[in-house]
């Protein structure tokens, strides 16, 4: 506020008019600057002419300050410093309007931390905070100045290329953050390779309005975490296909699961010296309405959010726990049940508790029990997973690494996880006949299994070579299509019954 100001407001107070000034005032009481307020007002007489003036002069400064902080309060992830999503969707929405009225397009890429849940569960939420903030960080280093980074939320960020000619741009844009991150971040001074999936939508090609391009960009990034993460997806009308097919089955699997559609089968181990049953396993199979008998590949994958798989998994072990319990009782005595947990369950802090109780109530003695993990599955829960594991075994329970081989083959965990079983994938079992590598990698599993004092199980044997090979180099057990295909529990008691199951 100028000395004219002032002296306007006085004079329009004087002619018989109200003032209102709002403004900066230089020369607060520390020489610092107020905004200030100033109102004034004619005075009149009893004959109504103007008599004089009044002026209120207020200190609005504190208000300003508070409005300003609910503003950027309003627009700002308070984690990272970044524009949140509403700030981000304004930007959008302006975007759209400007590209609308000229040729330009505009792009939304989504990008989503790979393995965040494993930072956050080794390091703590502390740590996961500030791992966002390099990230943003190293975001904003290689956008343009025109782009705009923004959290979303969780460990979601979102890139707005708002005037962009077409998929080369978008594509050098990606280029840039895919090498920015070639380099590890630093959090609390230890060095943390950042792995990003990235899905990117365009508009107007892929969609006009705001809400559709963060759908279509999102639909993308899942398909790069599917296609194994640390990749870029550019959305397509075909994904899009797929993707509102998956949440139909999605949505499906949770009735399934009431509706007593899923099954479990069981497919018979054998002791590899005299082809007779010593166990089995129980896969589970979805009894679909329309689309007929699933593979557990067609669903499981489906089934991520904990809601969902947790209870799934308890039921199948559950009814295989009771199955394999009448076995016993039906005189198949001795018969071990081997069940599989995804990766979701084995990071379940409830694990541990949800199986003794399982076991409990069917009455299967513990030590018939082998639970089944990966070692994926072990390395994104990390510490939780071997702390699961670990009380596992305390109650009794036997433990299998399944799929050796296809993951990290990691021998730091076959010797540091309390395990009684490795299962060597089938892949190498396939293989081994025709490719002297598969052998190598059979034979020496079989070897090093059994120096850590480990049974070691061959699964997907189909040929009765397979088997007489795998039996020389003194394989333990074998499972596959030789012996017998997973079967539903009653035809599965037929073959049981028959004890040796060479044909
Ligand atoms: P897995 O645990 O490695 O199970 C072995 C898979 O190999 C089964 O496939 C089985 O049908 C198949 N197989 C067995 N013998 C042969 C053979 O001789 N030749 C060939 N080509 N294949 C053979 P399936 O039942 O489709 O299961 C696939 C995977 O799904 C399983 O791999 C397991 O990781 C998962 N899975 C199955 N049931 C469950 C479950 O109840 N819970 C969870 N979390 N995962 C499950
Ligand atoms: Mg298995
Ligand atoms: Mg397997």
């Amino acid at each position: 506020m100028t000395e004219a100001d002032v002296v306007a407001a006085v004079e329009a107070a004087l002619s018989g008019e109200a003032g209102a000034f709002e403004g900066a005032f230089h020369g607060g009481r520390n020489g610092d600057s107020l905004i200030v307020t100033m109102h004034t007002s004619p005075l009149r007489g009893a004959d109504g002419a103007v008599s004089g003036g009044m002026g209120v002069i207020a200190d609005v400064t504190e208000r300003h300050r508070f409005l300003d902080r609910i503003d950027r309060l309003a627009f700002t992830d308070l984690v990272t410093g970044l524009p949140n999503r509403t700030a981000l969707d304004c930007r959008l929405q302006e975007a759209l309007g400007l590209a609308a009225l000229n040729t330009h397009k505009v792009a939304l890429a989504v990008l989503n931390i790979d393995r965040f849940r494993h930072v956050y569960d080794t390091r703590g939420g502390h740590a996961a905070d500030r791992l966002l903030v390099a990230v943003g960080t190293r975001l904003a280093q290689h956008v343009g100045e025109n782009d705009t980074v923004a959290r979303a939320g969780g460990d979601e960020f979102f890139v707005l290329l708002p005037d962009v000619c077409g998929l080369d741009d978008v594509v050098a844009v990606s280029d840039r953050i895919a090498s920015g991150f070639r380099t590890a971040v630093l959090v609390d001074g230890e060095p943390i390779h950042v792995q990003l999936s990235m899905g990117v939508a365009l508009s107007p090609d892929d969609a006009v309005d705001a809400d559709e391009l963060v759908r279509d960009a999102t639909v993308a990034m899942r398909r790069a975490k599917r296609d194994g993460g640390g990749v870029r997806r550019l959305y397509d009308r075909a994904m899009d296909a797929q993707f509102t097919e998956r949440l139909a089955l999605e949505s499906e699997l949770h009735r399934a699961l009431h509706n007593g559609e899923l099954t479990v089968h069981y497919q018979p181990q054998v002791r590899g010296s005299q082809a007779a049953v010593v166990g089995v396993e129980a896969l589970v199979r979805w009894q679909h309405p329309e689309r007929g008998l699933l593979a557990p590949a067609e669903f499981i994958p489906l089934a991520e959010d904990p809601g969902l798989i947790l209870p799934m998994g308890e039921w199948i072990i559950e009814a295989a726990c009771r199955q394999v319990k009448a076995w016993h009782d039906a005189g198949l005595a001795k018969l071990r049940l081997a069940v599989n947990l995804s990766a979701r369950q084995v990071g379940d802090d409830a694990l541990p508790e949800t199986i003794a109780r399982i076991v409990e109530a069917s009455g299967l003695e513990a030590e018939y029990l082998e639970i089944e993990i990966t070692e994926s599955a072990v390395m994104d829960n990390a510490d939780l997973a071997r702390s699961n594991v670990g009380k596992l075994k305390r109650l009794g329970v036997r433990l299998a690494l399944d799929d050796f081989g296809t993951g990290y083959s990691s021998l730091s965990l076959l010797s540091s996880l309390p395990i009684h079983t490795v299962k060597i994938d089938r892949s190498f079992v396939a293989g081994m006949l025709e490719h002297s590598r598969d052998m190598t990698i059979v034979t020496s599993v079989i070897a090093l299994g059994h120096r850590l004092g480990l049974n070691v199980v061959a699964e997907g044997v189909e040929t009765r070579e397979q088997f007489e090979v795998l039996r020389g180099n003194g394989c333990d057990e074998m499972q596959g299509y030789l012996f017998g295909r997973p079967l539903p529990a009653k035809d599965c008691e037929t073959l049981l019954r028959r004890h040796r199951l060479l044909p």
